[in-house]
C-alpha cells in the first residue's frame, strides 16, 4: 500500500488526525525528565514524584492523553503543527503522521483507537537519552546535548553578537537539560529501568539510545549487560547512537555485544580536517579506524552513518559517500548505509547561507557522484532518494533565498559564530575551508 493509500484507507478511516506515534512512540530525555511522542511536538516535563510509583508516566503523561482524546475526535493537537502544515497543502499531501503510523501493524492502530484515552499504553518504539555527557562539541550541537559544549560556555562565556533565531543555542549552559549530576540518583532513570523490567523489555520492538555520547554513560552499559544476562528474554531490537570518537571504548563495545544484533548509528558528513572542524572532538583517522573495526567484526546488524547537512560539509561530502561505498563493496550493501539529513536549525549554519555559485559547485559534485553510483546494486533506494533530495535542495532555482530567509542576520551570525568558534577551539576557518575563505572574509561587510 503506498503512502497516500495508507493515509486515506487506514488513518483517515479512524479519524482525520489520528497518529499512532501518540500511543506507541516516545523520545524521552531522562536527564531533564522530558518526553514527547515523535520529535516534532515540543517536549514536556514528567512529574518526578508520580513517576516513582508509575514509571509508565514517562510516556503516558496527561498532555499525551489529552492529545490522544483530540485525535480520536478528529481534532488536531497544536503540538503536531508540523504535520498539519504539510497536510494543509492538499488532501494527498503525506505528513510524518503516515510514516510514524505505518511502522505498526494495522490491528495495533485499531486497538489504540478504541482504547480509552485515559488508559496507560505500552510503548512499541522508544528513543532515550540517559544524560548529556559527550566528549565532542560539534558546531551544530549545543550545551543541551553535550557537556563539552557546557564547558565552552562556562569557561568562555556566551557567544556574543548573534542576532538570528539560533542565538539562544549558544548563550547559556542549558542547565534544565541535566537536572541531576550523573553521579546522583535520578528518579527518571530509576523509573526507566523499573519500567524496562516490568513491561518495556516485552513490548518494545525497538529501543534506541542516544545522548550525549551514550557509550560514555554507565546506564547504557547496564542495559547492554541486561541483554547479555537475560539472553532470549527480550526480542527488542537495540540501536545505539555513537560518535565513535577516540575515547569510545570499542574493545568493551565489541566484547559486551558479542552474540547480540545491534544497529549502530554514527554521525559524520565530511572527511579529514573539514570533518574535524565541524565535529569538534573528532579525530578523522580514529573514526575511520573505529568504523572499520566494527565492520570487520561483522557482529552488528548494520552501521548507519547519519550526515547532518550543513553549510560546511558540502566540500567533502562526496568523498565521505565514496568512503562509505568502498566499505559497502568490501563488507556488503547492508553492512553500512547512510542518510542525508538537511540541517534547518540553527538556520545560520544551513547550506542555504552559501553563495549561489558555491551551492551550484556542490550540487554538481553530488550529481557526478550520484550518476556514478545510481545503478549500483550496493546503493539503497533511500540513499539515492536522499542524495537526489539534497541535489534539489542545493538547486538555486528550486530553493531560492526567500524573503523569510533573513539573510543579513544569518550571514552576520555565520561570521560571528565561526570567528568565536575558531578562538575558543583553536581552529582556523580559512585553513579548513579554502574554497570558502574569500567569501567568509568578505562577510565583515554584510551590513
Ligand atoms: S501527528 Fe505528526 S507531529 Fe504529531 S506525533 Fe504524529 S508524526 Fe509527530
Amino acid at each position: 500500500m503506498n503512502d497516500q493509500e495508507f493515509k486515506h484507507t487506514v488513518l483517515d478511516r479512524l479519524s482525520a488526525s489520528f497518529c499512532a506515534a501518540k500511543w506507541y512512540n516516545a523520545t524521552i530525555w531522562l536527564g531533564s525528565g522530558q518526553t514527547t511522542s515523535c520529535h516534532h511536538p515540543p517536549a514536556h516535563r514528567v512529574d518526578p514524584d508520580r513517576v516513582t510509583t508509575n514509571p509508565g508516566l514517562l510516556h503516558n503523561t496527561d498532555q499525551k492523553k489529552q492529545d490522544r482524546r483530540k485525535m480520536i475526535a478528529g481534532e488536531r493537537p497544536s503540538g503536531c503543527e508540523y504535520c498539519w502544515k504539510i497536510e494543509d497543502m492538499g488532501k494527498d499531501a503525506v505528513s510524518d503522521r503516515v510514516y510514524k503510523s505505518k511502522i505498526y501493524p494495522i490491528e495495533a492502530l485499531d486497538e489504540a483507537f478504541v482504547t480509552a484515552p485515559d488508559a496507560d499504553v505500552n510503548l512499541r518504539t522508544l528513543e532515550i537519552a540517559f544524560d548529556r555527557t559527550c566528549q565532542f562539541a560539534c558546531s551544530y550541537c549545543n550545551p543541551a546535548f553535550s557537556t563539552t559544549w557546557v564547558n565552552d560556555i562556562r569557561h568562555n562565556g556566551p557567544y556574543q553578537n548573534l542576532v538570528s533565531d539560533g542565538r539562544n543555542h549558544f548563550t547559556h549552559t542549558h542547565d534544565s537539560a541535566q537536572l541531576f549530576k550523573v553521579t546522583e540518583s535520578n528518579p527518571y532513570v530509576d523509573a526507566f529501568f523499573a519500567w524496562w523490567e516490568t513491561d518495556l523489555h516485552r513490548t518494545l520492538t525497538e529501543l534506541r539510545i542516544t545522548g550525549g555520547e551514550p557509550l560514555m554513560s554507565q546506564h547504557t552499559w547496564r542495559l547492554i549487560d541486561w541483554f547479555k544476562e537475560h539472553t532470549g528474554k527480550s526480542t527488542t531490537r537495540l540501536a545505539i547512537n555513537s560518535n565513535l570518537g577516540t575515547d569510545v571504548d570499542i574493545d568493551r563495545l565489541l566484547q559486551s555485544t558479542q552474540g547480540m544484533q545491534i544497529d549502530l548509528y554514527t554521525s559524520n558528513e565530511a572527511v579529514g580536517l573539514q570533518a574535524e572542524y565541524i565535529r569538534d572532538g573528532l579525530v578523522w583517522d580514529d573514526w575511520v579506524r573505529n568504523v572499520e573495526r566494527l565492520l570487520r567484526s561483522r557482529q552488528f546488524r548494520g552501521i548507519h552513518v547519519m550526515a547532518t547537512i550543513n553549510a560546511l560539509c558540502l566540500g567533502t561530502l562526496d568523498q565521505l559517500l565514496e568512503c562509505i561505498m568502498n566499505w559497502k563493496l568490501r563488507y556488503g550493501k547492508d553492512a553500512i548505509s547512510f542518510t542525508l539529513n538537511i540541517l534547518r536549525f540553527p538556520s545560520f549554519q544551513s547550506p542555504l547561507i552559501l553563495p549561489d555559485a558555491q551551492r551550484t559547485v556542490y550540487r554538481q559534485r553530488l550529481e557526478t557522484w550520484l550518476a556514478h553510483w545510481v545503478d549500483s546494486e550496493f546503493v539503497h533506494e533511500h540513499e539515492i532518494n536522499h542524495t537526489q533530495r539534497l541535489i534539489d535542495y542545493l538547486d538555486v532555482v528550486k530553493t531560492p533565498h526567500s524573503e523569510a530567509f533573513d539573510r543579513p542576520k544569518l550571514l552576520n551570525d555565520f561570521k560571528q559564530f565561526y570567528s568565536q568558534y575558531d578562538q575558543r577551539r583553536s581552529k582556523d576557518f580559512g585553513t579548513a575551508f579554502p574554497e570558502l575563505k574569500t567569501w567568509y572574509n568578505g562577510l565583515d561587510n554584510v551590513d
